[in-house]
């Protein structure tokens, strides 16, 4: 297993009345240049978790960090008005929670957890002013259209403190 320092968060950016398969998402970045999927998680609206890339392989998430990271995505994060916007089902929170647990497991194998961070896509956008804090207007994109800090943090530090 490559050594992992964040699982990163994103959304397929498909508007919350419109679907988005696995295979379209796949046929979608082989179009533009990846060998398979880019990411190693994907989760559907209706909670449906399909397997991505192996997590010893390095996806195609986020430039510039993807040799470190495991990225996850889910369906959604757009409302009707194509506006970024938190469209998590009860279902997919549910499914969130699982793949985090499954990979934290896997990584245990070979490394120790307690220094893995979650964070989203947009979290890896240039610090234009370079006040520490990545803001919105610095955003690249607004991927995964949630804080995943103020989401996930509190949990993700909890379900380490678990598995660990
Ligand atoms: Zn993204």
């Amino acid at each position: 297993m490559r050594f992992i320092k964040a699982i990163v968060c994103h959304v397929s950016a498909t508007r919350e009345n419109q679907s988005y398969p696995v295979e379209q998402l796949t046929q979608d970045h082989i179009a533009r240049g990846f060998k398979t999927i880019g990411y190693h998680f994907y989760i559907r609206r209706d909670g449906t978790i399909h397997k991505g890339r192996p997590l010893e392989l390095i996806g195609s998430h986020v430039q510039g960090h993807n040799k470190s990271t495991i990225g996850i995505c889910w369906e959604g994060g757009l409302g009707k008005d194509a506006k970024p916007r938190d469209t998590r089902t009860e279902e997919q929170k549910k499914s969130i929670l699982y793949v985090l647990e499954e990979i934290l497991h896997e990584v245990k194998e070979s490394q120790a957890i307690s220094a893995i961070e979650i964070k989203g896509h947009r979290d890896y956008s240039p610090d234009k002013d370079g006040d520490g804090v990545i803001e919105k207007h610095e955003w690249l994109k607004d991927c995964p259209c949630i804080d995943v800090k103020t989401e996930y943090g509190k949990i993700f530090e909890d379900l380490k403190k678990k598995i660990q």
